[in-house]
């Protein structure tokens, strides 16, 4: 069969399978689960691909939701990666239970009409992906080295080829003073909420000299137990976020040097501790995302033209997609509707949030067949990977 039959084969195997991935969907909606909590979510998963034929290994680089499942000996090895985790009261606010059937429904169509010769196939289930921890964990376990290509969809408000990520990182500063009466002997205590306080007011007078593209934003975690009581002890966390890394250790440094002038001007101790995973920005790679954008005008659909860098968050997908040439397309499931609001949680399994599974399952499907049977296609985005 030429490409062409292969992509129309593998569009109407999903479309005949529709009812399966959508319930998946809204099975995973039903019962929500936070970052390393997914059992549930990932039983569900792997039980449906152990079905479809599947070799399925759970529990990976220590974390017991996390799994693999492959087919397929030769050709390249593409990875189509399924995120599951919900967010803490919102639910499915993030639409994750879109990734994971859509995941579904593009492997599902691939091993129907491709062989264990043309690809190797592999669904990664990435757990905690709002916590930055899943695919970090994996890329360190070695499980992205055998990959060529890795791809996913993202529900979103809009239709999108590509978006950028920012860089992150995480920090947090505890602050150690000591306790006096407030009010009988308060020239005998140091304040360590003061420090705090000083680390906010230091940091916004930085945004001043920052660049457009940095982020920082806090909240105060400790604040102290009684106001009768000078606090001993008060705690905030930070993240800061660029277009480059560079740029986001630059601006670490400055936040830490805020908060231990703060420290020093309050008489406290400071204690400083970083995250050491670190989110990356997303690396696009133009040629695989022209693959996305041609099986979209093949469908018919028609893609928004929005900047790419405006309104941008964070994922680990950007971990990945600095050693692996990466898509990460968004599936639009309601214009004007943004993502982590409850909004957004009932959009993931509307009609629209539905049809966004069914169009993620058969472009990931489609640009898979694409990559399997055409090897300057392949040549085009991995040079461009090495070139960039
Ligand atoms: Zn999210
Ligand atoms: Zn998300």
């Amino acid at each position: 069969m030429d490409v062409a039959s292969l992509k129309d084969a593998v569009v109407k195997v999903i479309r005949s399978r529709e009812q399966d991935f959508i319930a998946i969907s809204h099975e995973l909606f039903k019962h929500p689960e936070t970052g390393l909590q997914e059992h549930r979510s990932s039983e569900l998963l792997c039980k449906f691909l152990k079905r479809e034929g599947f070799r399925v290994q759970y529990g990976l680089a220590g974390m017991e939701t996390a799994f693999m499942a492959s087919r397929g000996d030769t050709g390249p090895s593409i990875a189509i990666l399924a995120e599951m985790d919900a967010l803490p009261e919102l639910g499915h606010a993030c639409g994750h239970n879109i990734i994971a059937a859509a995941a579904l429904g593009a492997a599902t169509g691939l091993r129907a009409v491709l062989s264990n010769e043309d690809i190797r196939l592999t669904v990664l289930g990435t757990p905690a992906e709002e916590q930055g921890i899943g695919k970090i964990e994996l890329i360190k376990a070695g499980y992205f080295d055998r990959i060529d290509f890795a791809m996913m969809v993202h529900p979103s408000s809009r239709r999108y080829i590509t978006k950028a990520y920012l860089g992150l990182a995480r920090l947090k500063f505890i602050f150690f003073g000591r306790p006096a009466h407030a009010s009988a002997y308060p020239e005998e205590g140091i304040n360590a909420l003061d420090a705090v306080i000083q680390t906010f007011n230091a940091i916004n007078a930085l945004r001043q000299q920052t660049a457009q593209d940095v982020r920082i934003h806090g909240i105060i975690t400790e604040g102290g137990t009684a106001p009768n009581i000078i606090p001993a002890r008060a705690a905030c966390s930070f993240y800061v976020r660029a277009m480059d890394l560079d740029r986001v250790h630059q601006t670490v440094k400055r936040v830490i040097a805020c908060a231990q002038g703060a420290a020093t001007a309050a008489g406290c101790e400071v204690e400083v501790v970083e995250d050491p995973r670190i989110m990356a920005p997303f690396r696009i790679n133009a040629a695989f995302s022209e693959l996305y954008a041609i099986q979209l005008q093949a469908l018919g659909l028609q893609v928004d033209e929005v900047p790419v860098d405006r309104n941008c968050g964070s994922s680990d997908i950007g971990n990945v997609s600095q050693i692996v040439p990466t898509i990460h397309p968004h599936v639009p499931i309601g214009l004007g509707i943004n993502i982590h609001s409850n909004t957004f949680a009932e959009a993931s399994v509307s009609p629209k949030g539905d049809q966004a599974v069914l169009e993620g399952a058969c472009a990931l499907a489609m640009a898979a067949v694409e990559l399997a049977c055409d090897p300057e296609c392949r040549q085009r985005i991995t040079e461009e990977f090495r070139n960039s």
